[in-house]
């Protein structure tokens, strides 16, 4: 099996760094006042249950504290999922491209992969997914790398067409007009997975957490780490759940800039998909020439070689001749834009 692989974490500073969908602003400063407080009581173990979290986030979703778990990032929970519902005689499903870390789980359990595939207009294949025949299905909404989201009412039709456990994974619903958290009221088989690492500008804490039916939750507690969340990593989430104050406002910022940023990519005659979430993934043109994995490549190095770092997915069809650009500080915009526009001044090559 392969290990995935995270985006690059340059330690110099000089980098506009639009790579790996983290927020362009910092954590809730109460956030950070709570975690420096807990710091002197490191020499206990934390809440093993993360249960003041729980029952926060149940409040916050109108659902008992039965229904929620906590992890050491989303990823942890996604890792539980494969490892309750998975193995090597129980495949798991997902629609291809999605998030890379699935298949990389999946190969951890030896659980085959049923990987159906999108077409260029993402529209979701529901009878496909509902006829896949596995156990566990994944679904990132809204998407990455595209962006594109899914509706509540779709995916309220997938669940009750598919009669396994359907995974929503919801990292960015911070950034998109409707989610799926209604579901897990309505249905046993819906899980939603939601982090504090892109909205919550808490990615270097690791948490995250699920929402689902209580026998699902149960489940799944009983696999997991008995101390799976550290204690600085409870409080922080804690109080920067308490905080919507602070993000609200650079919530709607980051989405005001996605707009206006696709608007500039499409007056450049680029192909942008609607984004739900805290990134573009557009088609770079240069000229009269065509999109292709090449011309993809050629911005990428050329925005490199200015300490602009965005990401590339040049293994897929369906994404080589796109880029992924994070959402970034006004400034860090502003620096993308004119990275790209020196590019796309360059004298044609010659044929
Ligand atoms: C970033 C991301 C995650 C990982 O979130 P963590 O909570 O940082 O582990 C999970 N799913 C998707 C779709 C993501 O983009």
């Amino acid at each position: 099996m392969r290990a995935y692989t995270p985006g690059k974490q340059p330690t110099e500073i000089g980098w506009v760094k639009l790579n790996t969908n983290e927020a362009p602003y910092g954590p809730s400063p109460r956030a950070v006042e709570a975690i420096s407080k807990a710091a002197g009581r490191l020499g206990r173990y934390p809440p093993p249950t993360s249960a003041p979290l729980r029952e926060a986030l149940a409040r916050k979703h109108g659902l008992s504290a039965r229904q929620v778990i906590v992890g050491n990032g989303s990823d942890d929970l996604l890792n539980l999922l494969f490892r309750a519902y998975s193995g090597p005689d129980i495949p798991a499903g997902l629609i291809s491209p999605c998030y890379s870390l699935y298949p990389v789980l999946a190969a951890a359990q030896e659980t085959p992969l049923k990987t159906l595939r999108f077409t260029r207009d993402f529209q979701l294949p529901l009878e496909a997914i509902a006829e896949s025949g596995v156990n566990l299905f994944f679904l990132t909404s809204p998407n990455a790398p595209t962006g594109v989201g899914f509706s509540t009412e779709e995916i309220r039709r997938l669940a009750k067409a598919f009669p396994g456990l359907l995974v929503v994974d919801e990292a960015y619903a911070a950034f998109a007009p409707e989610n799926a958290a209604e579901l897990v009221r309505e249905r046993e088989n819906v899980a939603v997975v939601r982090t504090f690492s892109k909205s919550h500008a808490l990615a270097g804490l690791r948490v995250g957490y699920l929402l689902a039916s209580e026998s699902v939750i149960a489940m799944l507690d009983r696999v997991r780490d008995s101390y799976n969340v550290d204690l600085l990593a409870q409080v922080g989430a804690l109080a920067a759940l308490e905080d919507e104050a602070y993000y609200a406002p650079r919530i709607a910022g980051v989405i005001e800039a996605r707009e206006a940023l696709a608007k500039e990519f499409r007056e450049r005659g680029w192909f942008v998909y609607p984004s739900r979430a805290n990134f573009l993934f557009a088609e770079p043109r240069q000229g009269e020439e065509a999109p292709s994995r090449e011309l993809a490549s050629e911005l990428f190095q050329h925005l490199l070689a200015r300490r602009v770092l965005v990401r590339a997915f040049p293994a897929d069809a369906l994404t080589a001749s796109f880029l992924r650009f994070t959402m970034g500080t006004a400034e860090e915009n502003q620096l993308l834009l004119e990275a790209i526009d020196s590019w796309m001044s360059l004298p044609a090559k010659p044929a």
